[in-house]
């Protein structure tokens, strides 16, 4: 426009037809950008978010220094009823069902991750993640493995189901235990690292076969890990000529951004390149400590990606996730996957529709930065592998032409030149 404004050409036709396609443009963002507004974000919640801490750390008689310090944090995990019943006082009929459910599936939450619960609001989206709901005991249909996870192990401690690369499953612990966790079946009622010998063997297996480029640390969550143990097995995996990659699995950022010391950082800093995908489901995890664990992990060349899981009641509203979209790129990382959450016993709850989830990527693409759209993913079941589902933008494609329908909608033939 520049250059026709110099040369005097400009088209007062053309300026016009853009300006009114500039107010159609703000007009349909409007209702979003109202609902917006209602939608909380962990970056405007700082404030709640340190009250509650205070009344955390005057319960279990602690300091700040004590909260920045990751070990307490995992040591102090609330595990019983009483104890969280002490902090944030529950109905009765919560209290016994909360009782109930812990018989069967073992739950914790750190205090970083309860410090962001509102327990005014029992469908609180942070609330439902960390504590037992009855529902859990209510799963006629879900199954331990629908992955078949079980099956897909060709040496101890690895998962493999594509070409080129794998999982190593270090642990078993994590800072939370999410209520919709896909295996639930190994969170048992211990805490266990992987032992040195199997992840010995799972090295064995990976130096053995050398189209392995790309190594995926996960568990449980790789960075509960001790800083010894990872500085091992990243500086083994190093070590590894064809191992192009290593991936570290970890909700540290979104339940434990502590953990992101500066030791660690140094230990990271020697290993690259190392991505790292997190887990963060709803706007309010994204707050300014999990921007601060952002901001250093990426200081030590680590790239964040978010690996979401789509969940009834949490975040199958579509203008929730676009939010959370939004947020995370402010604070650099980058939504890659958004997973149809699985047939596991005890999490039927937040089993969402198919169509939620195609509704959800609808309101993504156009509407908001192309950097802000993942992909949905429904994970195949009996290790099937992960299939990306997308709403049908092509409507038909021949040797002619293809049929499109754009972002808002409208078709449009396309022709196949050859
Ligand atoms: C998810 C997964 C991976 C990684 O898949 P990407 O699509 O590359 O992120 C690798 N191995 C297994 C067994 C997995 O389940």
């Amino acid at each position: 426009m520049a250059i026709e404004l110099l040369q005097g050409k400009f088209d007062f036709q053309n300026q016009t037809r853009s300006q009114f396609r500039a107010e159609e443009l703000k007009r349909k963002i409007e209702p979003y950008l109202q609902k917006s507004k209602n939608i909380p974000t962990g970056l405007e919640l700082t404030e709640f978010y340190s009250f509650q801490k205070e009344r955390i750390l005057r319960y279990l008689n602690a300091t700040e220094k004590d909260w920045e310090n990751w070990r307490w944090q995992i040591k102090n995990r609330i595990t019983s009823v009483n104890c969280l019943n002490s902090i944030f006082p529950l109905p009765e009929k919560l209290q016994q069902e909360i009782e109930e459910v812990g018989k069967i599936y073992r739950w914790a939450v750190s205090p970083y991750y309860l410090s962001l619960m509102d327990f005014q609001n029992l469908e609180d989206p942070i609330l439902l993640q960390g504590i037992p709901k009855i529902d859990e005991l209510y799963d006629e249909y879900g199954e331990e493995d629908p992955m078949g996870e079980a099956l897909t192990s060709p040496a101890p401690g690895i998962t493999r189901r594509y070409p080129d690369r794998l999982i190593i499953n270090v642990t078993n612990k994590c800072a939370m235990y999410c209520r919709h966790c896909q295996r639930r079946r190994n969170i048992g009622e211990i805490d266990q690292h992987q032992k040195k010998r199997c992840l010995m063997s799972a090295l064995d297996y990976i130096k053995a076969n050398p189209e392995i480029r790309d190594v995926l640390i996960t568990g449980g969550d790789a960075l509960l890990l001790s800083d010894n143990m990872l500085d091992w097995i990243l500086g083994e995996l190093h070590k590894i000529p064809h191992v192009e990659i290593k991936r570290l699995g970890t909700r540290v950022p979104v339940t434990l951004p502590m953990r992101v010391t500066d030791s660690l950082l140094k230990i990271l800093a020697k290993y690259p390149p190392i991505y790292i995908n997190t887990q963060f489901n709803h706007p309010k995890e994204v707050t300014q400590e999990a921007k601060k664990a952002a901001d250093k992990l990426i200081s030590a060349g680590v790239v964040l990606g978010n690996q979401a899981v789509l969940l009834k009641g949490i975040n199958n509203d579509p203008d929730v996730m676009k939010k959370m979209n939004q947020e995370l790129l402010k604070i650099r990382v980058r939504p890659y996957y958004i997973f149809h959450a699985k047939n596991v016993k005890g999490t039927r709850h937040f089993i969402p529709t198919i169509q939620d989830g195609l509704k959800v990527m609808e309101n993504l693409r156009g509407y908001t930065s192309g950097l802000a759209v993942p992909t949905y993913i429904i994970n195949a079941p009996k290790g099937g592998g992960k299939t990306p589902i997308l709403p049908q933008y092509l409507i038909s494609l021949d040797e002619q032409q293809a049929v499109l329908r754009t972002w808002e909608g409208k078709i449009i033939a396309y022709e196949n030149i050859h």
